[in-house]
């Protein structure tokens, strides 16, 4: 552990010591960030001269478990110092690839002055993504604001800019179809991109309030995203404008303090309006991706991640596009995104717009374009250009606890037991769709990246209730760290009595969200009311059915309709054939990502809350193809059953196990005694994944 000055001394200092202190602290880690930037790029010209790959994934993965475990002796913890350490990897990659994309390019280091076309004015979001793409690549550019999207490709066919940047898609409203259309009639090469996140704020004259807005400027794509909020405003009328900044712009020169622009904080700083509302858009997370094109195409260097735009027309006859598209699998190209215009003046003809990932330079990409040249009626290559995420290097918990994070305890893990092999029941009465018979491979299901069935063990753990914000951060620090992948946390609670605490609702709902994203964690919460579905659906990664209402038909049916995986928990008093058969309400409405969970039974036997049925495991495993999770925590009902039951959930092949925790058990408001302390949830964790 660190050394801690003790209260007294903490006292004895005034808050302007310990901000110098911290000042030269900070000085001091960018001297050595910049120190460590020098180095990487030293590094890049040595991998220059011998020809090696920009990223070695073994070499990644054990710097991490390095710094990790340095980390821990001065007391951080792994989930900040990978956070840490992925920026200062991303920084480094993104720079070496820069380095190489120069030489290849014969681009002279970035010194010559360059100038960036965008639609709108200085603080419109073009110009904050152009601001982000260009500032670090270009020691000096000029951003030259145009009033349209055809006028941004212009200025730089025209030779009046050197590069344009346009939105292309966004992540809530989609395709922008004007700028597809550019892109199918412009000589431009797509040379790069950029993802940027998108905040909007309803911006108004410092004196105007939220009630007093009778008017909205916004552009149409911003008036999409933010339609939840916009249908809040009673008695407001929406204008769209093409620019909301420049909107913005002419309300800070005016005194109508009933008008407001939705637009960026950064419009706000610089008209000097006032942010009535922050973040207004239905999702939170909203990303807009831009592309950025110039005259001459660029060439990629081999060893830089690569994406390739082309726009394809097929002949008019059936299974011409699956034709077309078997193309890119026969030669193992692997599609990002596969968009479709309709062709102006030909009705029912479609244009489709593919990026997919490779180099024009590759032979398989070569390959692939005279093979759909061969079968297209229209063809067009837009541009390749190095893809922008660069792919973070994950740890393992498994990876982590086995790196001698841990050395000196010694653990003996639990196997997991194979599936037992698919035993064919030819009489599944009442269900289909979730049968063996019907889908005999097994489903895995997708959270976020997490996979969940198909082999693997998954913790999903956290609080039984949501309580506050520092008992969820703290449950989520120490499900991260410890290799849990999903938060858990009813917000709405389903209470035998009414009396009962019945959770913290929506309020709670935010707080979970909060937690999951500090974490990286997705996060589940349990749905007690069809009315309550969608709304939940939009902030929950998972949504549960808890055993109280396993045979809610309409509720499963109104989850059958929702685009999130349902855990879905077996009734306490249900067989498991029942369990199915409730399954299959959803699976029927559409949604095929089920999860089931046993989760205890009623029987005679009064020793626990429930009786873990821990044969409903292999018994639903052979019968569906469905993922199954156990929950020991609400049938054991009591702390120190909990990690036997689990082991013994894995040692009999369920795919994972969802568990209750809690930072202070005895203050719990629900389920207090079941729940884990947090160095129990660690060891039972190390035992599970060693
Ligand atoms: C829960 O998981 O919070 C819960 C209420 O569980 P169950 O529905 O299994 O009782
Ligand atoms: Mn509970």
């Amino acid at each position: 552990m660190n050394e801690q000055k003790n209260d007294e001394d903490t006292v004895g200092t005034d808050l302007s010591t310990v901000r110098e202190e911290i000042n030269r602290i900070d000085r001091e880690l960018l001297r050595l960030l910049s120190e460590r930037r020098a180095c990487s790029s030293k590094a890049v010209q040595v991998k220059e001269l011998v020809h090696s790959p920009i990223r070695d994934r073994g070499r990644e993965e054990q710097l991490l478990l390095d710094r990790i475990q340095i980390a821990k002796s001065f007391g951080l913890d792994a989930h900040y110092t990978t956070k840490v350490f992925h920026q200062i990897l991303d920084d480094s990659i993104h720079a070496q690839q820069e380095h190489l994309q120069r030489l290849a390019n014969a681009d002279k280091a970035g010194d010559a002055l360059v100038r960036v076309a965008f639609q709108g004015i200085e603080g419109s979001f073009s110009h904050m993504a152009a601001l982000e793409c260009f500032s670090s690549r270009t020691s000096q550019a000029v951003y030259l604001g145009c009033q349209t999207f055809k006028e941004v490709m212009t200025a730089v066919e025209q030779g009046r800019a050197d590069y344009a940047i346009v939105p292309v898609e966004d992540t809530s409203s989609g395709g922008i179809n004007e700028v597809y259309d550019l892109l199918l009639h412009t000589q431009l090469a797509i040379v790069a991109e950029k993802k940027s996140r998108v905040v909007y704020c309803l911006l108004a004259l410092p004196a105007a309030t939220l009630s007093g807005i009778k008017k909205v400027f916004c552009s149409p794509a911003a008036a999409l995203q933010c339609s939840n909020f916009l249908s809040r405003l009673p008695n407001c009328h929406v204008e769209y404008s093409t620019d909301a900044s420049l909107s913005g712009k002419r309300i800070s020169e005016g005194s109508d303090k009933s008008v407001a622009a939705i637009a960026s904080e950064e419009a706000a700083r610089l008209f000097g309006l006032a942010v009535l509302e922050r973040g207004i858009t239905n999702q939170e997370e909203n990303y807009t991706r831009f592309l950025i094109a110039a005259r001459k195409p660029v060439k990629v260097d081999l060893r830089i991640p690569c994406k390739t735009s082309i726009v394809i027309s097929t002949a008019q006859k059936p299974g011409a596009l699956v034709e077309a598209l078997l193309v890119f699998r026969e030669n193992g190209i692997n599609l990002t995104k596969l968009e479709s215009r309709p062709v102006i003046g030909n009705p029912w003809e479609e244009m489709f717009y593919v990026d997919f990932e490779g180099n024009l330079e590759e032979d398989r990409v070569k390959l692939t374009l005279d093979e759909l040249t061969r079968k297209a009626r229209f063809i067009k290559v837009l541009g390749s250009y190095p893809c922008e995420e660069v792919p973070p290097t994950q740890i393992s918990a498994k990876q982590r606890l086995n790196s001698g994070a841990n050395a000196g305890a010694e653990i003996k893990p639990v196997a997991k037991a194979a599936a037992p092999a698919p035993k064919v029941s030819s009489k599944a009465k009442g269900y289909r769709l979730g049968s063996r018979e019907y889908k005999a491979e097994d489903t895995i299901i997708d959270v976020r990246g997490i996979k969940i069935g198909g082999g693997g063990f998954v913790v999903l753990a956290g609080p039984c209730s949501v309580e506050s914000y520092d008992q969820v951060m703290a449950c989520a620090r120490e499900v991260k760290e410890n290799g849990g992948v999903i938060l858990r946390g009813g917000c709405f609670k389903p209470r035998t009595s009414p009396y009962s605490f019945q959770g913290m609702g929506y309020e709670g709902l935010d707080i979970l969200a909060q937690a999951g994203r500090k974490y990286g964690l997705p996060i589940i919460t349990e749905v007690l009311s069809i009315e309550d579905m969608e709304r939940v659906a939009e902030k929950s990664d998972m949504i549960q059915i808890g055993a109280r209402n396993m045979q809610n038909f309409t509720l499963l049916s109104e989850a059958g309709r929702m685009h999130r995986p349902v855990l879905l928990k077996r009734g306490m008093s249900s067989s498991l054939e029942e369990l199915l058969q409730a399954t299959e309400y959803i699976l029927a409405q559409g949604n095929q990502q089920v999860i089931l969970c046993e989760r205890g039974i009623r029987t005679f036997e009064t020793a626990t809350r429930s009786t873990l049925d821990l044969s409903a495991v292999p018994v639903l495993k052979a019968r569906s193809h469905l993922p199954v999770i156990v929950d020991p925590s609400h049938a054991a009902g009591e702390r120190d059953l909990v990690p036997p039951l689990a082991l013994a959930a894995k040692a009999v092949g369920a795919d994972g196990i969802i568990v209750e925790i809690h930072p202070e058990p005895e203050k719990a408001l629900s389920d207090g005694p079941q729940a884990l302390r947090f160095p129990e949830f660690a060891d039972l964790m190390l035992r599970l994944l060693a």
